[in-house]
């Protein structure tokens, strides 16, 4: 893959408004990166003391970066096993990913119960509450897909062609930073 897409990096003041609103907005071919969901979910773990719930932390995003994103951070996509969804909730699965490799440990569940679908992040430490700690680390692994707009079948998330119907993939926006801090 070729590394020559410019990535721009711009900072904004996590809970301030204002700092959100000083940024640029993204143009059709860019989208919010998944290192700027990773800091800004670790930023909101903290802040509310190791549990977070998916619900309130996309709540959270919206609030934040809602009025910088462009088309391609809203565009709806299939994602495997659910019905359609905006792109940026994309993001966030890989920020979480990532976060599962930082110190100190963010990891996330999701399980299925009788009033609904919970879906928790939780920090790793001793400060965490234990049975939090206890569910999150029964995490089983996760496969990441994608849809061939071609054949409709679903094919690995990393695939630059399809396999079934050598559909090449349109190649990825680019991803622009807007960093908490
Ligand atoms: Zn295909």
């Amino acid at each position: 893959m070729t590394k020559t897409r410019e990535i721009d990096v711009e900072q904004f003041v996590f809970g301030n408004a204002k700092s959100i609103r000083a940024l640029t907005p993204n143009g059709p071919d860019e989208e919010i990166s998944p290192l700027s969901y990773l800091r800004f979910l670790q930023l909101y773990v903290h802040k509310m003391g190791g549990v977070v719930d998916q619900v309130d932390l996309e709540a959270e995003i919206e609030k934040h970066f809602g009025a910088i994103w462009g088309p391609e951070d809203v565009r709806p996509i299939q994602v495997f096993g659910e019905y359609s969804r905006p792109k940026w909730k994309n993001s966030l699965d890989w920020a979480k990913v990532m976060a599962r490799k930082q110190t100190p440990q963010i990891l996330s569940r999701t399980q299925k119960r009788k009033t609904g679908k919970l879906s928790v992040l939780v920090l790793i430490g001793s400060d965490t509450d234990p049975e939090w700690l206890e569910f999150v680390q029964k995490k089983v692994k996760r496969h990441f897909k994608k849809k061939c707009r071609s054949c409709k079948r679903w094919v690995g998330l990393s695939a630059k062609a399809c396999p079934n119907c050598q559909h090449v993939f349109p190649a990825a926006s680019a991803r622009k930073h807007k960093l908490p801090k």
